[in-house]
């Protein structure tokens, strides 16, 4: 079949970006790589309207993971400040939980032009000012896509594999027209809608609970941040990065609780003007900021897709749903899924076999890999998000042990081995108290069973059926069981 590229690859954000250069990087033949992405080029990897919307922590290790596959290594202007890890903070601010390992705040704004010319030296071709609309087929496969350039100008081009890599708000998967194992829809609790600032300011009172430029700060509240959470991240000495995330359902449960009116901005507001330190906040602006100080975009924080692969075609990135559940941290799981994806398709395009079986491996590398603990982590931020600010504290306080602390830094589900050795007898004292241990210890207990269905992907798409009947009756009975039947406050 002659086509116009061997693969399109459709958004060139942070997934499309790092797939068309692990592509070319794992072609020994040198593949035809096209990406389509909708911004002008000077603007590559622009999320929405207002911006490169992010939080821009990413860790150590996945950079590094970069750097040992594909030679990429990335550094200034891109890699902005250095942490040296995340300290979690509990509602009453009495708790903190450090995780250690170190990371980077990215400049999101800067980073993608790094990336397009290391895609370009990588032989990738790229249409700027170009949305993709509607992916075409022939015979079941998907062969190309269609798109409209700024100017309006019809746009069609084919090939043998189709890359969506447009984000959260794709309209390719969902469109797919073919059969396939692939879900098209997410589920609206599902998603968080997520804001933040990227400000200058003066420092005010010196609490560490509220910015240091050593560590990324989480803020866990219902009121501030229901159903998520909020974070500080720090840019330099006295910039940041600094915003919140809620459930939808979350926020409208907490305004009807306390009979308020906030929205998310609203809720990003107060969290700025209650930060003692940061005094006298202002946008940040200059060449690496304008246009991105200030904006509100959506992140998808279930596991990801349980298929991310049909015939002549794959998703990755926010479009594949890679975002952790957990901290909605979807850099390092984009970086990983695209080097695994860039080497499938390279191994595809070598053996001009680009169906659903010969891609498979992409889905099965990056379960056994990296994916394999999402779907605990799924629970468990269900089940987190039912919880009330003094569950929190208390759980915090209590239940969290460092083997946990550890567990979570390794990107593990903790077995709350606390919870475990406590007698639910003395608990009783407590309700709300032995309902958390209760809560945590069969979120622990799911995770097992999770992940080990999770190793066992099946090898090749025959025995995908059975394996996914098994994980949707394994993670219904989660959903059924914590859904938030009271208010969380
Ligand atoms: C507020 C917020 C805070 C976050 N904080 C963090 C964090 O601190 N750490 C972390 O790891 N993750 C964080 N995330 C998640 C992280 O930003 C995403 O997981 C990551 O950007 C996903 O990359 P992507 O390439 O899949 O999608 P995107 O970055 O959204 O890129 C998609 C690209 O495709 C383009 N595009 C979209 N539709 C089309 C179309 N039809 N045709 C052509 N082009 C199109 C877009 O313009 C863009 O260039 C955060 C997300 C948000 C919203």
């Amino acid at each position: 079949m002659k086509t116009d590229y061997d693969v399109i690859i459709a958004g060139g954000g942070m997934a499309g970006l790092i797939t068309a250069s692990a592509i070319g990087y794992y072609s020994k033949k040198g593949a035809r790589v096209l990406v389509v992405d909708r911004n002008p080029p000077e603007e590559a990897g622009k999320k929405t309207n207002n911006g490169w919307t992010c939080g821009d922590a990413t860790s150590l290790n996945s950079l590094r993971f970069l750097e040992k596959n594909i030679g990429i290594k990335y550094g200034t202007p891109e890699l902005e400040h250095p942490v040296k890890g995340v300290l979690v903070y509990s509602p009453d601010h009495k708790t903190k939980v450090r995780f250690e390992g170190e990371g980077y705040i990215l400049n999101r704004k800067v980073l993608p032009q790094r990336q397009v010319a290391d895609a370009r030296g990588f032989g990738v071709e790229f249409k700027f000012n170009l949305s993709a609309e509607r992916l075409i087929s022939e015979n079941g496969y998907v062969t190309g896509i269609t798109g409209r350039a700024d100017d309006g100008g019809a746009f069609k081009a084919t090939a043998k594999v189709v890359i969506d890599a447009t984000g959260s708000s794709s309209v390719l998967r969902k469109f797919l027209p073919i059969q396939s194992y692939i879900e098209k829809e997410i589920n609206m609790d599902d998603i968080e809608a997520t804001g933040r600032y990227i400000m200058d300011f003066d420092l005010g009172k010196e609490d560490e609970t509220y910015f240091t430029p050593d560590y990324c700060l989480i803020h866990l509240d219902q009121y501030i941040a229901p159903a998520g959470y909020a974070w500080v991240f720090p840019k330099g000495k006295t910039r940041v990065n600094i915003g919140l995330g809620v459930s939808k359902s979350g926020l409208s449960r907490r305004n009807k609780k306390f009979k308020t009116a906030d929205n998310l901005q609203s809720l990003i507001d107060k969290y700025v003007k209650d930060n003692p330190t940061i005094k006298n906040p202002r946008l940040s602006a200059g060449p690496e900021y304008d246009g991105n100080s200030k904006g509100n975009w959506q992140v998808p924080v279930r596991r990801h897709n349980d298929c991310m692969v049909a015939n002549g075609f794959a998703v990755v990135g926010d479009a594949a749903w890679l975002p952790r559940p957990l901290d909605a941290g979807g850099i390092g799981p984009s970086m990983y899924a695209s080097v695994i994806l860039g080497k499938v398709v390279a191994r595809a395009l070598e053996a001009n076999d680009y169906s659903q079986e010969a891609l498979w491996g992409y889905n099965v590398e990056y379960m056994t890999t990296h994916g394999y603990q999402m779907a605990s982590f799924e629970v468990l931020r269900r089940y987190l998000q039912t919880l009330t600010n003094e569950q929190i504290n208390y759980g915090m306080k209590h239940f969290l042990s460092e083997q946990d602390v550890r567990a979570i830094s390794e990107r593990r589900h903790p077995d709350f081995n606390r919870v475990q050795m406590v007698n639910p007898i003395l608990l009783l004292r407590a309700l709300s108290e032995y309902e958390l241990a209760k809560g945590l210890r069969y979120t622990a207990k799911k995770s097992q069973t999770l992940v080990q269905h999770n190793l066992a992907y099946p090898v090749s798409p025959k025995g995908f059926a059975d394996w996914q009947k098994t994980l949707l009756r394994e993670i219904g009975e989660t959903t059924e069981k914590f859904k938030p039947i009271e208010v969380a406050g």
